[in-house]
């Protein structure tokens, strides 16, 4: 049979998941028949206008804030540029705060924003004390949380390492230094309810693809009263801080998505768990020298991911991918790059252990015959590549 033909098993969840179906059909009106600029006066702006504000309130709703907190924006990593940029330099000009906390194991899209600041705008930026699994440690944030820091932001559930922050009480030690916390909750949203309230968090990303929504979408809370400036200037849109007519189609999706995912979560979370945990443990069980990366219990639902000593993970995924499965090495971003991850360095792995990584992230679809196939090659395709 030609290869092309085959279907592999997609084990890639973290990277992105197919649009829902249901997401898929509330969208389709809002390309050909409702397409109107939410801007315009008249009845097709209108209706483009109520579509808008309907799936605000949505998704509003569903994070616990008001409406008027939400700004759509082209994706999560879109909504962590306009956070930290747009916020660090607000507080600047209204206090003189200067300095940017980050924890080690951002994503790029927080990491790189922060060095841009430090390295274009002149912040000054430290990376926060983490634990071996890549948790926050929460002394060290008291310890340097001052009016001098403009932004502290810390992800929410990591997409490398798949650990979850305790979010809630970073977030209390910024508010009583009051620093604006910012969290990027692009991956965990998928797999967790997010409530603002109860997090206290001031910013909080998400990003439609990450849980069966399109894929150039996403939203940024920004809690009322949160100095920000706008990164995308241009017309007056989204309270004046993301400048360009609205994509109604995607937005709707995006506001359709994250129902469908917190109305089915507990029942999404009773079939995934206890298959994320068969598979950590079938892995460690049967491959030698093997360890999980990432907190073992404080772990997005879906979320498995390894280090093999002594082999090169770039490899392991070409040879997965040829035996029908595909998988990751961390994230999405680092394809072709043979460095190992900064994230698995930062939570202190040794190189010959951090370059042989293995994300295997499950989704909506997986079964337990694709983890059991999954399983049954592994170890084989792990040992060959050691030799
Ligand atoms: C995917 C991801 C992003 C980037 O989101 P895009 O919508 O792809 O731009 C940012 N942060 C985390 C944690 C992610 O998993």
């Amino acid at each position: 049979m030609d290869k092309s033909l085959k279907k592999n098993t997609y084990l890639d969840f973290a990277a992105t998941s197919p649009v829902e179906e249901r997401v898929f059909n509330a969208m389709l009106p809002y390309f050909r028949e409702d397409f109107g600029n939410s801007s315009s006066i008249h009845q097709w702006g209108q209706q483009s206008e109520n579509a808008l504000e309907n799936a605000r309130i949505s998704v509003a709703q569903k994070i616990n804030c008001k409406p008027t907190e939400i700004i759509f924006t082209s994706g999560g990593s879109e909504s962590d540029n306009l956070a930290l940029k747009g916020t660090a330099l607000a507080r600047r000009s209204l206090n003189g705060a200067n300095k940017i906390l980050i924890s080690p194991v951002e994503h790029p899209a927080v990491s790189e924003t922060a060095r841009q600041l430090k390295e274009v705008f002149d912040f000054e930026m430290e990376y926060l004390k983490i634990d071996e699994y890549g948790r926050v440690d929460l002394e060290d944030l008291e310890k340097r949380i001052n009016p001098e820091v403009a932004i502290v932001s810390i992800i929410y559930g990591n997409n490398e390492i798949g650990t979850i922050n305790p979010i809630r009480q970073l977030a209390e030690i910024c508010h009583q230094a009051l620093v604006p916390i910012h969290t990027d909750a692009v991956q965990a949203a998928a797999h967790l309810r997010m409530d603002v309230n109860r997090d206290q968090v001031d910013l909080l990303s998400l990003g439609a693809h990450k849980f069966y929504g399109p894929k150039g979408v996403g939203a940024l809370f920004v809690r009322s009263g949160t100095p920000i400036i706008p990164i995308q200037t241009g017309g007056n849109q989204e309270s004046e801080l993301r400048a360009g007519t609205h994509n109604i189609p995607y937005i709707v999706g995006l506001a359709e998505a994250l129902t469908i995912t917190n109305e089915n979560m507990n029942n999404y979370h009773e079939k995934i768990i206890p298959m994320r945990d068969y598979l950590i443990d079938s892995v460690l069980a049967s491959i030698p020298d093997s360890k999980l990366t990432g907190h073992p219990s404080h772990r997005l639902a879906n979320h498995t991911s390894f280090v093999f000593q002594g082999l090169d993970g770039n490899e392991l995924l070409v040879i997965l991918d040829q035996n029908g499965f595909a998988c990751s090495s961390g994230s999405a971003c680092k394809v072709g790059n043979p460095k190992p991850s900064e994230v698995l360095l930062n939570i202190g792995l040794a190189p010959e252990w951090a370059s042989g990584s293995l994300r295997v992230t499950l989704g909506r679809t997986t079964t337990m015959e694709e983890i059991n196939s999954f399983i049954q090659i592994l170890p084989g395709v792990v040992k060959s590549l050691r030799k």
